[in-house]
């Protein structure tokens, strides 16, 4: 099932890189294997799967322990301060990084491993008050910020759109966040680049590829449904 799964994936990403004049190798597609057991891993593993994104630190810590070492992770959910120095020097990209706070833990405990920490910036894109993610128009201040911290690399914006049943409804949030990433750019940030757009999900990622996304998180449309234990 994995291996059909993904062979779709591939295809619709080559299909929404065709409609948008893209080349597919520009786009990194992140397999998100959270609640999925190592078996199911392994699997896309041995179909050429290197990049797998997780939400929770114990389950990203555990899975890196237990994968093959070539495996990049991408820590993409809400990251709490305290649980930092577990996955610092574990994960190759943490998407999620939405306060001054946060990056300054960060960038602590870089410095005490001695590693150099990419990280991308959250947007709420949609202004959603469910949703983590600094507010469009304090990115850049906050970016500013965090770029004179040591030991930590902004490599780019990361949002989660908005659940809609039809993606075209997220085209614009997708758009904007480009349009965000293009401005930020432009206004050479010393310590920053905005080469990396992380945005678009199972539901969404073929609209979030026409609309420049260079790094797409599925989950879903590779593993299946997942199922959360009944609390
Ligand atoms: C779970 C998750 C995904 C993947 O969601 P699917 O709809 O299963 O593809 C992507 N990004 C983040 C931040 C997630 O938490």
């Amino acid at each position: 099932m994995i291996r059909e799964n993904l062979a779709q994936v591939y295809e619709n990403l080559k299909q929404a890189c065709e409609n948008s004049g893209r080349n597919p190798e520009e786009v990194k597609l992140i397999a998100v294997s959270k609640t999925k057991p190592i078996e199911m891993l392994m699997e896309a593993y041995e179909c050429g799967c290197r990049e797998f994104g997780e939400n929770r630190v114990q389950e990203l810590a555990d899975k890196y322990e237990r994968m093959p070492e070539d495996v990049k992770w991408h820590m993409i959910g809400h990251l709490q301060r305290n649980k930092v120095k577990y996955i610092v020097d574990k994960a190759v990209l943490i998407h999620s990084v939405d306060s001054l706070k946060l990056a300054e833990e960060i960038s602590r405990e870089a410095l005490k491993k001695q590693v150099e920490v990419s990280i991308l910036i959250e947007v709420n894109i949609a202004g959603e008050e469910s949703k983590f993610g600094v507010r469009p128009d304090e990115a850049e201040n906050l970016i500013r910020e965090i770029a004179q911290l040591p030991n930590i690399r902004i490599k780019g914006l990361m949002a989660v759109a908005p659940y809609v049943e039809n993606p075209e409804e997220n085209r614009q949030y997708f758009a904007r966040l480009k349009e965000l990433s293009v401005d930020i750019s432009l206004k050479n940030i010393d310590n920053v680049n905005m080469n990396v757009l992380s945005m678009g999900m199972s539901g969404d990622y073929m609209v979030a590829v026409e609309e420049g996304a260079t790094c797409i998180r599925v989950g879903t449309g590779i593993f299946g449904e997942r199922q959360y234990p009944v609390k």
